[in-house]
């Protein structure tokens, strides 16, 4: 263990900047909790809170995972759709937060008839970010896919074609509809999920339990 963290009082949150930080806001409040710098205009990476003994660390929402289960984070929130393709591997999820809530979805360009080339047994290209979780949808409704990964700006795919179709995170349908695509299947329904690591939980108990417990309240109101 590094320095950074060998003193048990110390608590390092790990959270993704936009959404999750936003959202996550309000039930730190509840634990008491506040953070006291703002990470769209702050330059720091390692935010201070009102208690000096916990620190929030601003890390992109797919590494959220990684740091909580190597230890780097004593906890963090997480994305659904993240923690799929993650695996959960070290990590402890005791509390579904109801916060970004959205769902995981197949869309296609508006013209493209899905549910025709699925019964002919087509074989379809799929780009996504999320391929786990694309590869057991397609792979339970025995459709035969070609996954093709990307980082971002899924919508993209289908108009230059790149792909067939796309498995992406939809709330509103917004950028669906500004980019000629439509909503074909929804998947699953994503919300983010506390985690925490699983060494941190047994080790620094007395002080995570009151800080899980004030989350567990407030997500519920
Ligand atoms: P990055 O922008 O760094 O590539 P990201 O797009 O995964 O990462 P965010 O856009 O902050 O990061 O999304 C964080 C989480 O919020 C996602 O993992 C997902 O669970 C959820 N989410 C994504 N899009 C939406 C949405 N439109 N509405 C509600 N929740 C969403
Ligand atoms: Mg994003």
């Amino acid at each position: 263990m590094s320095a950074f963290q060998a003193d048990s009082q110390q608590l390092i949150l790990a959270l993704s900047k936009g959404r999750i930080f936003e959202d996550t806001l309000p039930l730190l409040e509840a634990a008491g909790i506040t953070v006291t710098e703002n990470p769209e205009t702050s330059r720091k990476l390692i935010l201070p809170t009102n208690d000096p003994n916990v620190r929030v660390l601003i890390v992109r929402a797919t590494d959220v995972p990684t740091y909580v289960q190597h230890g780097a984070a004593d906890f963090g929130v997480a994305g659904k759709d993240v923690l799929l393709e993650h695996g959960g591997e070290g990590l402890y999820q005791p509390i579904d937060l109801h916060i970004a809530e959205c769902r995981m979805s197949v869309a296609v360009r508006n013209g493209f008839d899905y549910e025709t080339a699925v019964r002919q047994g087509a074989r379809l290209r799929v780009a996504t970010k999320f391929v786990e979780t694309a590869r057991a949808h397609f792979a339970k409704k025995g459709v035969h896919v070609d996954l093709i990964k990307l980082y971002g700006s899924m919508e993209l795919a289908p108009l230059v074609g790149l792909s067939d179709a796309i498995v992406d995170v939809v709330s509103t349908g917004n950028t669906l509809r500004a980019n000629d695509l439509k909503e074909v299947e929804a998947i699953m329904d994503i919300s983010s999920r506390l985690i925490v690591n699983q060494a941190a939980l047994k080790m620094k108990r007395e002080r995570l339990q009151p800080i899980l417990e004030a989350f567990e309240r407030a997500s519920k109101k």
